[in-house]
């Protein structure tokens, strides 16, 4: 058996869990799923980023114990991921004693490429970071994401050699050793890393208060990077364990906006501790809400969990694993959301379902011995990641099944008493959604279920609520 990991980026606790968040979970567990319909061993990691001087500051206002705060918010992400029927083998949260200490052993490891220096340069509060020169000059000198001037910072921090391992990081993307997904991403990646500068990996503990302090200097607290990244491996017991098994990581599954990190701190990293690459870094797009980038301010934040109470964690899946293409920047209105669930999941997916399964129980028709397996051509595009491409297969076969109801006509051939002609027929269209379904399973595990209920049943008998009831 193949053993396969799976990761999805952890996120900075400070907020609500968002739809960018779901895209990473949902894209993550469609991977998983898949890989155990191949009969592979699947492990997914999930997580929370829980350190840092904005988390401290919002317990502050709360007025709580900062891990009181960072426990409540790792609980609302798992309570998320569940809604999404999304499931994880691992969970890591960065305050886990277990997770520091062996963070604290990654920096010893690292330290020949880790050296202290005074830095003075812009900075952003609300960032939690320094903007380099041309940052600056691009942005005329004010945040865009916090609408607040840089201010001048100086302090002595400790800096990750980034240019130690760059030459190995290009050869690696380039040989296809570490694919970055899409491909336009790949090459956008490829111009950072010629313009990287080393990282800052700490701050003094006077600014940043929560968080790991620097193993062998008591004034300085890691800064996210090491803290964070190390997550996908401390999580598998790394240094303490061999993480052999499971590392390099099929895929990481990260948003655009931090890809840059994934694709050339982290390798620098992975290099630097004598460990090979993610096989695949696979970046996904924006979902923007009508046009816009969702945000507070306007008001235009689409809330998963509203349109998973509305309508079904199906339905959500089915929307932003299909109608949002796996790689690039989608739009969300509500319009498109409904007129997707009305004509598509309701009409050709539940109408065939109720259709087909009543025509069956009514002539005692059974599904028969029919061999179901995975086409090729799904496969394929599954295993390139193309998930909203192998989704799109999987609904054309469905809409071929309706067609081919239309024109064979089996009504027809129940009043023309053509009893051999029928069950052959009702079995053939009865074989073909069971393909469709095995495909779509990975995608719509609910609605899947109860399909393969329906008709692996002795006696077929159409389900008794239609399986998207429309709205
Ligand atoms: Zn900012």
């Amino acid at each position: 058996m193949i053993n396969r990991y799976l990761t999805t980026a952890i996120p900075y606790v400070n907020g609500v869990p968002h739809i960018g968040h779901a895209m990473d979970y949902c894209l993550a567990d469609v991977c998983a799923r898949y890989y155990k319909l191949l009969g592979d061993n699947v492990r997914v990691q999930a997580g929370t980023d829980e350190h840092g001087g904005k988390i401290f500051q919002k317990a502050r206002e709360l007025n709580i114990p900062v891990q009181e705060y960072v426990d409540s918010n790792a609980k609302k992400f798992q309570d998320f991921i569940a809604k999404l029927n999304v499931s994880y083998t691992d969970f890591v949260r960065t305050s886990d004693p277990d997770h520091e200490k062996r963070v604290q052993e990654i920096w010893k490891k690292l330290s020949s490429h880790i050296y202290l220096e005074k830095y003075e340069g812009w900075y952003c509060t609300g960032c939690e970071r320094f903007i380099t020169q041309k940052e600056y000059d691009e942005n005329g000198g004010v945040c865009p994401d916090h609408q607040k001037p840089y201010e001048k910072l100086e302090e002595e921090n400790y800096y990750f050699r980034i240019s130690d391992f760059k030459d190995k990081i290009r050869e690696a993307i380039e040989s296809g050793e570490m694919l970055i997904l899409p491909d336009f991403r790949k090459k956008e990646i490829m111009k950072l890393l010629d313009e990287s500068p080393d990282v800052s990996v700490s701050r003094p503990k006077s600014q940043l208060k929560w968080g790991i302090t620097v193993p062998d200097d008591e004034s300085q607290t890691m800064y996210v990077w090491l803290d964070a990244l190390s997550n996908y491996i401390t999580v598998l017991g790394y240094p303490d364990n061999d993480i052999s098994d499971w590392w390099p990581a099929t895929a990481q599954f990260v948003g655009k906006d931090i890809l840059r990190f994934h694709a050339i701190i982290w390798p620098a990293m992975l290099l630097g501790l004598g460990l090979p690459l993610p096989k695949t870094i696979v970046s996904h797009g924006m979902v923007l809400a009508n046009g816009q980038k969702m945000s507070k301010s306007i008001g235009n934040v689409v809330d998963p969990l509203e349109v998973i109470e509305c309508y079904g964690v199906d339905a959500f899946r089915y929307f932003f694993l299909r109608k949002v293409d796996t790689f690039a920047d989608a739009d969300f209105t509500w319009e498109k959301f409904e007129e997707s669930y009305n004509n598509e999941l309701a009409n050709d997916f539940g109408n065939l379902v109720q259709r087909l399964s009543t025509m069956m129980s009514k002539n005692h028709v059974a599904l028969g011995d029919v061999s179901i397996e995975l086409p090729e051509e799904y496969k394929a595009l599954m295993d390139k990641f193309e998930f909203s491409m192998a989704f799109d297969y999987a609904w054309s076969l469905v809409q071929d099944i309706n067609k081919r109801i239309d024109d064979e006509k089996p009504w027809a051939l129940a009043k023309a008493g053509e009893g051999e002609k029928l069950e052959e027929c009702l079995q053939n269209l009865a074989g073909s959604l069971m393909i469709a379904n095995l495909m779509l399973e990975p995608f719509l595990p609910n609605a899947t279920a109860k399909v393969k209920e329906v008709f692996e049943a002795e006696q077929v008998a159409p389900p008794v609520q239609p399986l998207f009831p429309k709205h």
